[in-house]
């Protein structure tokens, strides 16, 4: 059997998984799914963002950011979450999803969670750089449009979410987004 060499140009991402029971689905449940998107992020030097969508209790997508090794500018964890439960649900409209995402979503995926009507977003570190659910600006008050989500920005997993993320820019010596 092939082992693979250990990748050492990199130090290895210092957080671990997390292991929630399957008997409680609550936020803290499926955001522990979301962190652990993020670790995966991580181990493939992306920025550390993870997405889990619900519907039902159930799991219907799990997505991190892939920017970097898609090169590809939208492909951060909630749109790559979106499509992917979308395809499941063979439908566009997220119906009854909650949203899960260790940081509050920037302009693009804000419009995403609009336009593919969701229920609910929560995300667990708010954003007032970029966030568009309530840190910068709220997409979701938007005077005219008539599908607005259910909101829980921040509380949950917020420090274990944001000490990853601030741990990541610190080791690639960048000014930390949060
Ligand atoms: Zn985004």
């Amino acid at each position: 059997m092939n082992i693979p060499e250990p990748d050492t140009t990199r130090p290895p991402c210092p957080f671990e998984k997390r292991f929630p029971s399957q008997l409680v689905r609550d936020d803290v449940f499926f955001m522990s799914l979301a962190y652990n998107q993020a670790i995966d992020a991580w181990r493939r030097d992306e920025v550390p963002i993870g997405a889990v969508i619900e519907i039902g209790g159930e799991v219907f997508a799990a997505a991190h950011n892939t920017v970097e090794s898609a090169k590809d500018p939208t492909a951060h964890a909630e749109i790559l979450a979106i499509t992917q439960a979308a395809g499941k649900l063979g439908a566009w409209r997220l119906e009854g999803a909650t949203v899960y995402v260790t940081k509050e979503p920037c302009p693009m995926c804000s419009g995403a969670m609009l336009m593919s009507r969701v229920k609910r977003v929560c995300f667990a570190v708010p954003d007032p750089k970029m966030g568009c659910l309530g840190g910068a600006t709220n997409l979701n008050e938007l005077p005219r449009v008539n599908h607005h989500v259910e909101l829980t920005g921040g509380g949950v997993l917020e420090n274990e979410c944001r000490e990853m993320l601030q741990a990541f820019f610190r080791l690639k010596r960048k000014e930390p987004d949060i």
